[in-house]
């Protein structure tokens, strides 16, 4: 079934054939659409100069509807047709019309000298514009226009209440066939493969029923789609017409470089009328469905005699249209939606709880059966490396190393209906391996594979899909020419399964991320696990060689004391300083070994949690300081209220001497200032010493090291900082630093997860 002004040659539901050369598969758009250079004999449409009105171009018709010859036209102003009220009414219009835009009714009016009025329909082509007028029944009164308006209006409530979309068509074409009174009304809708789709009909039992079929792309060839965008409303009352040439002032540009694209008189392609002729039809009215410029669809509605379809009601069909293709698409959507959100929720709580689960492993284990209802499949496959989990039916284990071998190659997640295409030995397993969702998981071994069998089914075209037109010879040029015949066709689809629809293939690549993103916290807890435990073994192994170097190392410093004090007077000058190097040298080992102890005990001791009075801990701090503050003469303040805070007061109370003490030494200002304050649940520890330069500042929290001289700034083993960064992060806390060299250095600090005051950080 031609299904607008094109025919030609079907492609792609034959796509196993080649097309046949000899097929001229362009005449379609050499087609003069939209300049046929002739309209409808129903009505007379005139050519205007923008600018004066005059009569450029007129149908040879006007002597039958306007008693006026075309030629006798052709120059002319608008006045000779029309009073001169209507001339100026006209003029006032036609000039306001916009540039582009479907005609619009401007009047109606009589012809001069006559009775019968004309609804007079004005739009802008190029630099002309076009008058069409078509004559109005006389009898059309206010009331019968009122009437179809409201049935209109009733028949958009019943739509507007339809279930589904394809209710909602059902009724609009049943309503339809009421208010055209034509023979056939077929509701049509275009597939993502670009064929279209007959889903609702209402007809007389003498009219062919085309209810179900499918139309192959190329009956509706692009040219046509856009013709119908661009007038959605498309009228011919008999198709066995005869074209009206449409004739222009000699001066003019030729008729055949007349666009009328616009015109709803536009003379329909000679292929498109014997189509419809052969089809039974003898008059035609398509009703497009137009969305936000996408075509839905569209309703023909057909008569096998000519059928008048009045102005007014074409009008009045217009708006049913477009509000019928909003309320279809509306209701398409939010039947997708719907079915969206159910798969959405069923996928979510397979994620969370994969999210939640202490052991991964575990849980993966009910994914496979999970999926099988979710994504509507009767096989899964999770490959982890060598374990396979599967549920439902699934190919042999070589054939699963085949195709995730081949999945390797393959980039981001494999989605096809038509396996059997792409990896050959999916073909042997035709009814189970049809459709794949396949995608890789964290590791190159692990792949997610889920499984559709073949879905035969029957199309039912409208006549042979793969010759839809006869060629006709005859003329010399290969041309088409419409189908004759429209006995159904009926063809078996093999080697498909059912499409994975937009909201399945989503779901699948969110549950992939979420795979993903569970395996690889997985394997981190994993990790850190593991790097905990060997920190603890580290530790202790720390604490226990600093704990036994202690003794020897005492012996050592002992027995040189000794023998400087026994022997001291005998030995050389040389043997003598060798001696305190080795008194020396072995201090900073014990100093080094404490520091280590102590950096060891910071995790292994436990935590004694209560709670401390701040303020009161910082006068302990400060008595057993009071020697180096005293010494330095530096200023030590308390900012506010040190508040009570649950911590650990021993570690507290180390962190807090090592800042403090640290604030009074890298200080090089007459003035020291050290001042201790808490803002939110921060603790900060801020002097007016050196600073720290930024590329020193994570260093300083490395054990052992210092950023100047051994003896510098009153020496020191650089573990103090280490140790309590150590401290204050067994109690979950923080601890960081700002600092300007030169200028000072701020050191914060929290005590528990989270207490942090931003304001400060
Ligand atoms: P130590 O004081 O024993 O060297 P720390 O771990 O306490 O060890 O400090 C490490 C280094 O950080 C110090 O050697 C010093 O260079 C630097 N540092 C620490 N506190 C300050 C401060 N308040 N101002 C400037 N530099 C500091």
């Amino acid at each position: 079934m031609n299904l607008t002004d094109y025919q030609t040659e079907s492609s792609e539901n034959n796509a196993d054939r080649p097309l046949h050369s000899h097929y001229d598969l362009t005449s379609c758009d050499r087609e003069p659409v939209r300049f046929p250079g002739a309209i409808l004999p129903h009505g007379v449409l005139l050519v205007l100069s923008a600018d004066t009105l005059r009569i450029l171009g007129a149908s040879a018709n006007t002597d039958i509807l306007f008693d006026f010859a075309a030629t006798d036209l052709l120059g002319a102003d608008l006045a000779v047709l029309f009073d001169a009220g209507v001339r100026e009414t006209l003029g006032a219009c036609l000039s306001r019309l916009p540039p582009s835009g479907t005609p619009q009714l401007l009047c109606c009016s009589p012809i001069r000298q006559s009775e019968r009025p004309f609804a007079i329909l004005g739009h802008r082509s190029g630099e002309t514009l076009i008058l069409e007028c078509e004559p109005m029944d006389v009898a059309l009164t206010a009331s019968s226009v009122t009437t179809r308006l409201a049935e209109v209006h009733h028949a958009l409530s019943r739509v507007q209440a339809a279930v589904g979309w394809r209710d909602a068509m059902a009724i609009a074409v049943d309503a339809l066939k009421h208010l055209t009174a034509c023979d056939s009304v077929l509701g049509v809708c275009f597939l993502e493969d670009g064929s279209a789709h007959a889903v609702a009909e209402s007809r007389e039992d003498f009219f062919p029923s085309f209810l179900d079929k499918r139309f192959p792309r190329s009956d509706v060839p692009e040219p046509g789609r856009q013709q119908m965008i661009l007038m959605p409303v498309q009228y011919v009352p008999d198709l066995r017409y005869e074209p009206v040439p449409v004739l222009m002032a000699a001066s003019e540009e030729m008729t055949d470089a007349l666009d009328l694209g616009r015109a709803t008189l536009r003379s329909i392609s000679p292929i498109c009328r014997r189509f419809y002729q052969n089809f039974g039809a003898q008059s035609r009215l398509l009703l497009a469905l137009v969305n936000n410029g996408r075509l839905w669809g569209f309703i023909n509605c057909l008569s096998q005699q000519p059928h008048v379809v009045a102005y007014p009601d074409r009008l009045a069909y217009q708006t049913f249209i477009d509000t019928l293709a909003l309320l279809i698409v509306e209701k398409q959507q939010s039947e997708q939606n719907r079915q969206s959100l159910a798969l959405n929720r069923q996928i979510s709580a397979i994620i969370t709880e994969l999210m939640a689960a202490g052991e991964l492993h575990e849980a993966l284990k009910a994914l496979p059966e999970r999926l099988l209802t979710t994504l509507d499949s009767t096989g899964v496959v999770l490959a982890l490396g060598h374990q396979l989990i599967f549920a439902g039916v699934v190919p042999e284990q070589p054939v699963i190393n085949a195709l995730i071998h081949w999945l390797k190659q393959q980039a981001g997640l494999t989605v096809t209906d038509q396996l059997g295409k792409l990896f050959e030995p999916a073909r042997a397993h035709g009814e189970s391996l049809c459709g794949l969702l396949g995608s890789r998981l964290m590791d190159e071994d692990q792949y997610l594979l889920v499984f559709r069998p073949e879905w035969r089914h029957e199309v039912n075209w409208a006549g042979n899909p793969e010759k839809p037109v006869e060629l006709d010879e005859s003329s010399g040029e290969m041309r088409l020419t419409p189908r004759v015949s429209f006995d159904e066709w009926k063809k078996e689809v093999r080697g498909r399964s059912r499409p994975w629809l937009p909201q399945e293939q989503e779901a699948f690549a969110d549950l992939q991320q979420a795979l993903v993103l569970a395996q690889s916290v997985q394997k981190n807890r994993v990790l850190q696990g593991r790097l905990q435990d060997s920190n603890l073994e580290l530790e202790s192994f720390a604490y226990v060689v600093s704990h036994d170097l202690q003794e020897p190392l005492r012996g050592i410093m002992n027995f040189a004391q000794f023998l400087r004090e026994g022997a001291g007077e005998r030995l050389s000058a040389n043997e003598q300083n060798w001696l305190s190097t080795i008194l020396r040298l072995s201090e900073r080992m014990a100093g080094q070994i404490d520091a280590l102890l102590q950096y060891s005990r910071a995790n292994q001791q436990p935590l004694e949690l209560r709670e401390v009075d701040l303020g009161q801990l910082m006068r302990h701090v400060l008595q057993d300081l009071a020697s180096l503050i005293a010494e330095s003469g530096a200023d030590v303040a308390i900012r506010g209220v040190l508040a009570k805070c649950p911590c650990d007061p021993v570690r507290t109370q180390a962190v807090f001497e090592n800042l403090i003490s640290n604030a009074i030494k890298y200080n090089d200002k007459a003035e020291k200032r050290v001042e201790v304050g808490c803002c939110g649940g921060t603790i900060y520890v801020r002097d007016n010493g050196i600073g720290i330069s930024p590329e020193h500042q994570d260093a300083i929290f490395t054990i052992f090291r210092r950023l100047h001289g051994r003896n510098d700034y009153g020496g020191g083993t650089g573990a103090g900082l280490t140790i309590a960064r150590k401290h204050v992060e067994r109690q979950g806390g923080r601890l960081w630093l700002e600092s300007i060299p030169g200028h000072g250095t701020t050191f914060y600090f929290t005590l528990a997860p989270g207490s942090a005051d931003q304001s400060l950080v």
